[in-house]
């Protein structure tokens, strides 16, 4: 068996000069581009040039493509995958592709670029390190809310995708638990109308009932509590149960920060909950 090459080539969020020489000079010397929307990616290599023939990858074909791409690996051919933007498997197709391709031994080179969210990241002006990326929060329903239970309880910047028709609800969730913490809302990143919103909750989410969502955006919330390991476990608790968080969760959360045995925590909440009747 011969060994394939499989590159992962992020290409531009909007801007078309944000693409490095690097993934161009793949893009034109593989023997094929695996892209999630081949209209899309045609656009792309129109404009440069380039004319590596397309196939289809994305979240409805993969299981059938998958085997495909990676006999062609086998084959020793070399393979670029892309995205619609961005970098792929982030947020994106690919994740899956990825694993087998090196479950079967083949090279998997990744090729640094854009990324919606350390772009906006970088340009938030809150703490940068450490950060969780939450990918896209589910749409709606109690999955939804726990998430939002888990990203307000972060000790870190916390950074995920939200869609324009959802982003006011998200941001109204967030607001009504602890609307004093800072918000970037970064949209249309490298586009014409990129723009910064910038605020505490209760600021950014009062613009965006007057002013409608439009366009891609990314959410960099400020970290819930700082150091949160230095804080003991009475003040932990009762952040926690000021955000609402059920009292199983605050328990398991307070005994994993503090190392302190779980129901031991449990029965301070118990105290905390009768001392505020
Ligand atoms: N793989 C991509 C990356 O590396 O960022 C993410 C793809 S994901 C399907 C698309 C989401 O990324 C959008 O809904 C939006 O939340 C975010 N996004 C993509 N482009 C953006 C932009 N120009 N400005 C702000 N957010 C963007």
């Amino acid at each position: 068996m011969k060994k394939g090459t499989l590159y992962l080539c992020p290409t531009p969020l909007g801007n078309l000069e944000d693409i490095t020489l690097r993934v161009l000079r793949i893009l034109r010397e593989a023997d094929k581009i695996a892209a999630e929307d081949t209209r899309q990616t045609r656009k792309l290599l129109s404009h440069y040039g380039i004319h590596t023939p397309l196939v289809s990858y994305h979240e409805h074909n993969k299981r059938q493509r998958t085997p495909q791409l990676l006999q062609w690996l086998h084959n020793g051919e070399t393979i670029a995958l892309v995205s619609d933007a961005g970098t792929p498997a982030i947020a994106d197709p690919g994740e899956e592709l990825v694993k087998k391709a090196v479950a079967e031994q083949h090279t998997v080179i990744a090729l640094p670029g854009p990324v919606a969210a350390v772009t906006a990241l970088s340009a938030s002006g809150l703490p940068a390190v450490p950060f969780v990326f939450y990918g896209f929060l589910p749409p709606r329903g109690a999955q939804k809310k726990t998430i939002l239970a888990k990203i307000l309880a972060e000790d870190k910047t916390v950074i995920f995708y939200e869609a324009p028709h959802r982003l006011r609800r998200t941001l109204a969730a967030l607001a009504a638990a602890d609307g004093d913490r800072q918000v970037v809302v970064a949209r249309e990143l490298t586009k014409l109308h990129e723009t910064y919103h910038r605020g505490t909750l209760a600021e950014v989410s009062s613009y965006f009932t007057q002013v409608e969502p439009q366009g891609e955006c990314t959410v960099v919330l400020a970290p819930g509590v700082q150091a949160k390991e230095e804080l003991g476990a009475d003040a932990l608790i009762a952040h926690y149960l000021d955000l609402g968080m059920p009292a199983g969760q605050a328990a398991q959360e307070v005994a994993r920060l503090t190392g302190l045995p779980r129901n031991e925590i449990y029965r301070l909440i118990l105290a905390q909950k009768k001392e505020g009747q």
